[in-house]
């Protein structure tokens, strides 16, 4: 017998929770062919001695949707040993949309994801206007991994509204051009439906995104049309209620309610400490509901060759537009220093949301020395040598030139606490937000922090055990049945990593975008190759020349064909 690929002598670590074991793993026509002692030879053989052998990490919270058409690997998601995203979460789709109202979806993007308009004017050719010539635009694009895709709520209501989309609550007529639009994208293979009803998402002209004017009547009505009639899954940017435990009852209500009635699998954010009870509840009941985790706590980051804290102020702002040499005399200035210290600590920093920058909280603002290690805060090193931490952030911009990186958190969280929720059966590990928020967050590159730090570093979790979180997890919360496992006649999407050397490198800043915006890339130490549909994709951290990347189409099936679990075709 003779195979496409044969990964011998590594340890492997199947997805399931189940113990690891020394075997080698044989590919063929695209698929696992067996898993065990492979007698025969393969065409192309990798020895995996020392390496773990799991499954191709699955990413199911990205916002790819645009950057798929510029970017045919999948950076950076690709150098974290991810094989497949699902992209279209929180609402933000770039279909449907007619050829003349191309810039409504874009405003819906364009700030509450922070994808630049310029790129995704420059660098997509845009040649659909429904959802499933979308996806058709997709399967013919170039690509290193496989993408599956949802359907958002922001984009459809646009569709079916135009410009009233961003100021009323849907009609019958709205409903009904609607629902034929959703109907027509999960026959086409849409994995699901996403909406966002949160605070921070936000048009570029301080409006509310479109999906957040919807009644709650009209979310029901979608998501109950896509339980009745497909196995698609229901993603949900979740109602904010600072201060308000009524209104948070009244929506947690809600969303259970419909859980428990359509069965549709519902999805939301679990970050930043936040409970699991909705989930663990809703699951009592009888619903189905999954947190979508993360493991290093949601982070911005700064740094001088992009944005850093200061850059809202005035005061700064007039620095800042100056090149970095200028920067350098004039931040050496005692009177521009004084200046900028007082600005800095007395300043107006506005009304800015999610990840934007925000006037910041020395005692979560980290200085980035180690990738995954904890680092010191600001105050702490400002205390140290005894200044402010506005001063601090300039002398060490000086003494590194320019090449600081500061990480302001959101939150802090213990680690017992981060540990339950990962290891609650109803969540994955998946809050990536991968192609989105690109110039202030790193987050494609949770899947190996997971590894580095809570497996290797702090010994909290097994591989067993954080494997499955960002492999079969992911993969269920979408019905991708035929990834997120190592098993024989599934599509062969392998991820070998060291375990003893899986990290995070520094992230750096490049401005490859259409329109030559910049943003943060991050790669990895200590992957030895990724395997997308049984061909070699990544090796030693870098691309191939391969491309075997496929667009993931569900096949729903009516509501009787629910028994038969429904199968996820592969596209080629
Ligand atoms: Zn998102």
């Amino acid at each position: 017998m003779t195979y496409d690929l044969v990964v011998r002598n590594g340890t492997v670590i199947d997805g399931s929770g189940g113990p690891r074991r020394r075997a080698d793993v044989a590919v063929l026509g695209g698929k696992i062919a067996a898993i065990g002692e492979i007698d025969g030879a393969g065409r192309e053989e990798i020895d995996a001695e020392g390496h773990i052998v799991a499954p191709g990490f699955v990413d199911a919270h990205t916002h790819m949707d645009a950057q798929l058409f510029w970017d045919d690997l999948g950076t950076y998601s690709c150098y974290h040993g991810v094989t497949s995203a699902v992209m279209g979460n929180c609402g933000f789709t770039l279909a449907p949309a007619r050829p003349n109202e191309r810039a409504l979806v874009v405003r819906n993007l364009e700030r509450a994801e922070d994808i630049a308009a310029e790129a995704m004017a420059q660098g997509i050719d845009w040649t659909w206007s429904t959802y499933a010539e979308y996806l058709d635009a997709v399967e013919k694009q170039s690509k290193g991994i496989n993408y599956a895709g949802c359907i958002g709520h922001s984009a459809l209501r646009t569709w079916a509204m135009g410009e009233r989309a961003f100021t009323e609550t849907a009609n019958a007529q709205d409903m009904a051009v609607m629902a034929e639009e959703l109907r027509g994208a999960l026959a086409a293979g849409a994995v699901g439906f996403t909406t966002s009803r949160s605070h921070s998402h936000t048009t570029s002209d301080d409006r509310p995104v479109a999906s957040r004017l919807a009644s709650w009547e009209e979310v029901v009505e979608l998501v109950g049309i896509m339980g009745r009639e497909s196995q698609g899954a229901f993603e949900i940017a979740a109602e904010a209620h600072h201060g308000d435990p009524e209104g948070l009852a009244d929506y947690e209500r809600r969303l259970q309610e419909l859980a428990v009635s359509t069965g549709v699998p519902i999805m939301y954010g679990v970050i930043g400490g936040k409970s699991t009870k909705l989930i663990d509840d809703t699951v009592a009941k009888g619903g189905r509901m999954h947190g979508l985790t993360h493991c290093r706590g949601v982070s911005s980051l700064y740094s001088f060759h992009t944005n850093i804290v200061y850059d809202v102020l005035p005061e700064w702002r007039e620095v800042r537009s100056k090149p970095l040499e200028e920067q350098r005399r004039l931040l050496s200035d005692p009177q521009v220093r004084a200046r900028l210290v007082h600005a800095g600590k007395y300043g107006d920093y506005g009304n800015r949301l999610g990840p934007e920058a925000s006037k910041p909280n020395y005692d979560r603002l980290h200085v980035m020395q180690s990738t995954y290690k904890p680092n010191p805060t600001l105050r702490q090193m400002a205390d140290e040598r005894g200044i402010d931490p506005v001063e601090l952030v300039i002398d060490l911009a000086l003494e590194s030139n320019f090449e600081v990186f500061f990480q302001q958190f959101y939150n802090t969280e213990s680690d017992e606490g981060m540990v339950a929720t990962l290891r609650n059966p109803n969540t994955a590990m998946t809050f990536s937000d991968a192609g989105a928020h690109v110039k202030s967050i790193i987050d494609g590159s949770i899947q190996t922090h997971l590894l580095a730090y809570w497996v290797r570093e702090k010994q909290l979790l097994t591989l067993e055990e954080a494997i499955p979180m960002i492999t079969r997890q992911p993969a269920e919360l979408w019905r991708l049945h035929d990834r997120g496992l190592l098993r024989e006649g599934l599509a062969a999407d392998i991820t070998i990593f060291d375990p003893q050397r899986v990290a995070p490198r520094m992230p750096y800043v490049t401005s490859d975008l259409p329109g030559g915006a910049s943003r943060f890339v991050q790669k990895a130490d200590g992957y030895k190759a990724t395997i997308v549909n049984g061909q070699v994709f990544m090796r030693d951290g870098e691309a191939t020349a391969a491309r075997p990347g496929q667009l993931l189409r569900a096949r729903h099936g009516d509501r009787k064909g629910r028994a038969d679990a429904g199968a996820l075709a592969t596209a080629h």
